[in-house]
């Protein structure tokens, strides 16, 4: 089975080897040993997901290296399969994609039948005009938020990543306040190899701006009684 290179799950489930939306931010997209790896390593999804049923305790994430919800989904109901079996196995299941109105309309059953399975977005910015250069194929960071509003209204459990956090984005603290009241999980990550990625950014200036703002985010998390989890890279550099 896969173990996770997430440090806040156990395993992971890639269920699409390629992902549409195009990150500017996306290493895994960006680089192409990373995107070989990716697309050489093939597994059957469902198979990986039936395995599960022998097993508990585990927080499975679907999925971290691409979308778990492409177009092509519409038609071949992979990632559906692969929930429908985790969902059975009474291990935690962390759905993340940047689509999140998909499962809502699709498989919100999924979510909703006393499953332990928790529907997740990334938002990294409340500014549209900078999403659309960061995330030019994904729906507005505004439509994310409000699909994960609406999953809480039906009692989902809602997370969401802030990953990357990029130090000329200054939105960290205005995502967490105007989420608090239906997002249950935060996970808080570091911008990695934002050289590779054409952003002019030192480790210094990552260090000084995480220093400064990340204890404040957690202070405000903490005062709403929020539950978070700060990534293994980010924690270094608070740290350093
Ligand atoms: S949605 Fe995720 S996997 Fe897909 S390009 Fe963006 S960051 Fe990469």
């Amino acid at each position: 089975m896969p173990r996770s290179s997430v440090d806040y799950a156990t395993d992971q489930i890639t269920v699409y080897r390629y992902c549409p939306y195009n990150c500017a931010y996306c290493y895994v997209w960006r680089n192409k040993l990373f995107t070989s790896r990716v697309v050489r390593g093939r597994y059957d999804p469902v198979e990986e997901a039936r395995k599960y049923l022998r097993k508990n305790g585990r927080t499975i994430v679907v999925s971290f290296v691409s979308d778990p919800y492409p177009p092509e989904e519409a038609v071949r109901g992979l990632t559906r399969r692969v929930l429908e079996l985790l969902c059975r196995t009474g291990n935690r299941v962390m759905v993340l994609t940047k689509n999140p109105l998909i499962p809502l309309s699709r498989d919100l059953d999924l979510f909703i039948n006393g499953y332990d399975a928790w529907l997740g977005t990334t938002v990294i910015t409340l500014n549209n005009s900078v999403a659309a250069v960061l995330e030019p194929n994904a729906p507005n960071p505004w439509l994310r938020l409000e699909a994960l509003k609406i999953a809480k209204e039906y009692r989902v459990g809602t997370w969401l990543s802030i990953e990357p956090i990029i130090p000329t984005i200054p939105d960290l603290l205005d995502i967490i306040k105007y989420s608090k009241d239906f997002i249950d999980y935060y996970v808080l990550g570091a911008f990695n190899y934002p050289k590779h990625l054409g952003f002019n950014l030192s480790r210094e200036e990552l260090r000084r701006y995480y220093q400064y703002e990340i204890p404040k985010a957690i202070e405000i998390l903490e005062s709403y009684g929020k539950k978070y989890f700060i990534k293994k890279e980010l924690k270094r550099y608070l740290e350093a």
